[in-house]
């Protein structure tokens, strides 16, 4: 499961953190994830909270999720939007498809909370 070595990868760095830190507990982590990721955030969620109780650091950490939806920039017009579509998107101004995407395919820890 694609969700489950993320979330395993987000434990192993919280534990090297805390480790790293002194700290005896991770209470909070909050990440950010783009919806064009590929990542189902609640299959995230739910494999991080089961894989957690492993690590008396890291069984009572919350994990928080912000999701950072999909940007794009108009090449053509220079327009700025946000879509939900992931197929085949176009500038809702001027109609082109010719786009870059700014935002969306982040995975990125914003901050952890610890326990010293
Ligand atoms: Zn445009």
């Amino acid at each position: 499961m694609h969700e489950t070595s993320i979330a395993m990868g987000l434990l192993n760095s919280l534990e090297e953190l805390a480790r790293k830190e002194g700290a005896k507990r991770v209470l909070k982590v909050k990440v950010k994830i783009g919806k064009l990721s590929g990542i189902v955030i609640d299959s995230f969620v739910f494999a991080f909270n089961a894989l957690k109780e492993q690590s008396p650091r890291l069984k009572d950490a919350e994990l928080i999720v912000e999701e950072v939806p999909i940007t794009y920039r108009c090449k053509e017009c220079g327009h700025r939007f946000q879509t939900e579509s992931v197929f085949f998107p176009e500038c809702p101004k001027c109609g082109s498809a010719n786009l870059e995407l700014i935002r969306g395919e982040e995975l990125e820890v914003v901050n952890a909370e610890l326990e010293v």
